[in-house]
């Protein structure tokens, strides 16, 4: 078991990667704990959760609302908790925004612990302190910033994660990577088959660097005032392909950095080979890399989905495979570029 502690204006939390769900019981009272989880994992694992009252979440993105929210206060009102209760969430990013935000809210606050339950939530989602639902059609519009006191992530529990969810873990690995290490660039080529066949050993340290990289931006830059910004490297791109088609985030992220890349090369920071490489490793990884429309559409996408920031938007480019930068541009000056992609 490896320790990481990300410490921010909000708090700090220690990250266990390799710590076993089965120990979860040093990290907390039992007596003072509810657990919220999602009827997928408590399905599965329920029978080595630590002795508690467990609230169960329903399963998608369509329940990360106000409505679950307020269903769960109303839980722990019934459950009596108080201020000494500690909210344990074991599951995906779905029950870590949930349960985050809930502990963040109910009685001005009472802490919160996490067990991360996918590939996306161990490398994402349950570091860095944000913990929002979605609201009005918008994702992750109503939320606070908060650190847990812990997330545990148990590589084994991986195992029982369908394909296409552990797929989009690794985008947001392969992500990590592009801005912040070529070394691990290069371990993600050289260990591609033992990743993905879960090798214990080489998810936990792919885990462990990513929510190092993560951690290291959030400590600098919680808020996202500044280099936060990278870590959306990709997701311009990749929320407008998400919303216009459906397809899982990891896949849209896994075209938009590809996309993000080219638009790299064009603007003279990024060497094409250091594009196409990218794109070999997405692919590689079994994510799609070409755009399912054309660069007008594409445009019309992200304009509608960033409409909320203005006329200009921060986009993140690549200086070198393992090199971020983040630039304010206009959007003429990206529907310029977009539009001169070579997209499919
Ligand atoms: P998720 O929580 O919906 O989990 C995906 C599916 O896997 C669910 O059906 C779940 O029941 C199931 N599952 C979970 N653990 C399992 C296991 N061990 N074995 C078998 N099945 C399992 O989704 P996710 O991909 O983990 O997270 C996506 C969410 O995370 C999105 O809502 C996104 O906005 C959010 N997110 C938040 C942040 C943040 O900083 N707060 C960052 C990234 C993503
Ligand atoms: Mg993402």
């Amino acid at each position: 078991m490896k320790k990481l502690v990300v410490k921010a204006a909000s708090g700090s939390s220690q990250i266990l990667v390799g710590e076993s769900l089965d120990n979860l019981g040093r990290y907390l009272d039992a007596r003072r704990t509810v657990i919220i989880t999602d009827d997928t994992v408590k399905g599965l694992y329920q029978n080595r959760f630590p002795v508690c009252p467990v609230i169960s979440i329903g399963l998608g993105e369509k329940i990360k609302t106000l409505e679950t929210v307020a269903a769960v206060f109303g839980q722990l009102v019934d459950l009596e908790a108080d201020r000494s209760t500690f909210l344990l969430g074991i599951g995906g990013g779905i029950v870590c925004d949930i349960t985050g935000f809930v502990a963040s809210t109910y009685m001005r606050g009472i802490r919160f612990g996490f067990a991360a339950t996918t590939l996306l939530s161990q490398v994402d989602a349950s570091v860095g302190g944000k913990n929002g639902v979605n609201f009005g059609g918008y994702k992750n519009m109503v939320g606070v910033f908060n650190q847990p006191d812990f997330v545990v992530c148990d590589p084994a529990m991986l195992k029982t994660l369908p394909v296409r969810e552990i797929l989009c873990g690794f985008a947001e690995i392969i992500k990590h990577a592009a801005i912040a290490d070529f070394r691990m660039v290069d371990f993600l080529d050289n260990h591609r088959d033992a990743a993905l066949d879960l090798n214990d050993a080489i998810v936990a340290h792919l885990v462990y660097r990513s929510v190092e990289i993560k951690a290291g931006v959030v400590t600098r830059d919680e808020r996202e005032r500044g280099e936060r910004r990278k870590l959306n490297f990709g997701h311009t791109f990749g929320h407008a392909i998400e919303k216009l088609t459906g397809i899982p985030h990891g896949e849209a992220v896994g075209i938009g950095m590809v996309l993000a890349a080219k638009l790299s090369v064009q603007k003279g920071l990024l060497p094409p080979f250091g594009a196409r490489r990218l794109e070999r490793l997405v692919e590689s990884y079994g994510l799609p890399v070409l755009p399912p429309m054309d660069a007008p559409s594409l445009f019309t996408a992200m304009r509608k989905d960033k409409k909320r920031e203005g006329a200009r938007i921060h986009f993140v480019f690549l200086d070198a495979l393992g090199s971020a930068r983040v630039e304010e541009i206009p959007f003429n000056e990206l529907q310029r570029s977009v539009n001169a992609l070579k997209v499919r």
